[in-house]
């Protein structure tokens, strides 16, 4: 073998823009337009560190995954030492500590009766298998008139066909609109601070699902949904009364209830579950980002034993033939467990507080910013909307503003023209103090 003619990679001197420009495609990014990418080198707490030595605040928790810093020893250590022990092993007919550690840690987190977790690798597959195991508990039951599913208006829940089709409210999906299947869409009464109309848009959205139910929860396999929070198509939250009302009429027509938490778990919404903020328990429930406090790709669908029932039976053509080729891998489990002790802290609620509280107080006063329209906190989460000519998730607004606060070192990816922060837990008060900051100069900067 000759030696290979590759530069030294890790050398600050080595360009890697060229380099990366040359051979990737990156992800939700129009590369003819797009800022060339940022090298990052190391990150530690909430920091983003650059090969020449740049500090970048990560104020989106590198897309809403990492839970408790970068670089979080506890789970580096333990991702090392399961790489040293077991990395990976077929998941049909074997299993291993780690994902068993998983298993009940989640389990004794998760809303009472859910009480099975099948695992899978990102939050599409978590809610690919929820929308097909929400399919077959029917079809396996005998019911094969149950052909609708319903979702939200402006729901988000993945990048995959299934995950397309429940999705298509969020409008990302346009190209494909042919080929995906049809799911009905209820209207989404989003709210926020010093919203009078949300007593009349919450009655008439549920106006709108009882009619629905009414004509058709018979013929209505599942209703999948982002309790309290839609994320991706602009941070819109709602009340957990209605959220508890929309699981009443559910469960009352027998329709099976998804609570996709691929965002909101694991603390963002102030709890570790958006259902337990609620006080509601879903039939199933998607997991993923957080799960490992995002050290590695690893999702979770979770269910009620009488999803799990509904499989059981001598014939393997009622058994849920669906799996992953890392289905459970244990270097993601590994780094589960950590996370989940790690997120049992007694410290924890309290810092989920503290978020929250520091948000409200720098929120209130940017509401009378002629600006800002629509300022809004659930947990962890603080959105605001910037008045602008275009709206949506392409408005121009946003990539100034994105480019803006890199300018300033902060990490802040607005979605169109929404502002939002979603700090990992290790964020301090100087640190979220300085974002919020910068997010008022650029209120007062940046121009249409
Ligand atoms: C990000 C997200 C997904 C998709 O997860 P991936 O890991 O990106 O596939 C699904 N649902 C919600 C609510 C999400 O925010």
């Amino acid at each position: 073998m000759t030696d290979t003619p590759f530069p030294d990679f890790q050398d600050p001197a080595t360009d890697l823009v060229a380099l990366d420009r040359s051979h990737i495609w990156h992800p939700f990014t129009q590369e003819a337009t797009a800022p060339p990418p940022v090298p990052i080198a190391s990150a530690e707490g909430a920091v983003l560190r650059t090969p020449d030595g740049r500090e970048i605040l990560d104020m989106i928790s590198s897309w809403w995954v990492t839970l408790h810093g970068h670089a979080q020893p506890e789970i580096a250590d333990a991702i090392a030492h399961q790489a040293r022990t077991l990395e990976h092993v077929i998941f049909a007919g074997f299993t291993h500590a780690p994902a068993v550690e998983v298993a009940e840690r989640l389990t004794a987190v998760l809303p009472q009766s859910i009480n099975r977790v099948f695992f899978s690798d990102n939050g599409s597959t978590a809610v690919e298998v929820a929308l097909k195991l929400a399919v077959q508990y029917h079809y396996n039951k005998g019911d094969t008139q149950r052909r609708r599913f319903l979702a939200f208006q402006g729901g988000y829940h993945g990048d995959t066909f299934g995950a397309m089709s429940a999705g298509r409210g969020s409008g990302f999906f346009q190209p494909f609109a042919s080929h995906l299947f049809s799911v009905d869409m209820m209207p989404w009464p989003e709210t926020w601070a010093g919203d009078g109309e949300v007593d009349r848009k919450e009655h008439e959205a549920l106006a709108a699902l009882d009619e629905y139910l009414d004509r058709h929860a018979w013929e209505t396999v599942a209703m999948i949904m982002e309790p309290l929070v839609q994320g991706a198509s602009g941070m819109r939250m709602v009340r957990p009364e209605f959220m508890r009302a929309v699981v009443s009429r559910l469960r009352d027509h027998n329709v099976l209830v998804i609570f996709d938490e691929v965002m909101t778990g694991f603390g963002r919404t102030g709890r570790v579950f958006a259902a337990s903020r609620c006080g509601l328990t879903p039939d199933l429930m998607c997991l993923s980002k957080g799960l490992t406090g995002g050290a590695l790709p690893l999702a979770v669908t979770a269910c009620r034993d009488t999803i799990y029932q509904g499989f059981l039976d001598e014939d393997f053509a009622h058994a849920f033939a669906h799996g992953h080729s890392f289905t459970a891998n244990p270097l993601g489990c590994a780094a589960a467990a950590a996370s989940l002790k790690l997120l049992a802290a007694p410290d924890i609620p309290e810092r989920l507080q503290a978020i929250e509280a520091r948000h409200r107080q720098h929120l209130a006063p940017l509401a009378s910013h002629p600006r800002v329209t629509h300022p809004r906190v659930t947990g962890t989460i603080a959105a605001l909307t910037v008045a602008s000519e275009d709206a949506g998730y392409t408005a121009a607004i946003g990539a100034r503003l994105k480019a803006f606060f890199l300018e300033n070192n902060v990490l802040i990816r607005p979605l169109g023209n929404v502002i939002y922060l979603m700090p990992p837990y290790c964020i301090t008060e100087e640190q979220l103090d300085h974002a919020w900051h910068v997010i008022g100069q650029a209120l007062d900067t940046i121009t249409e």
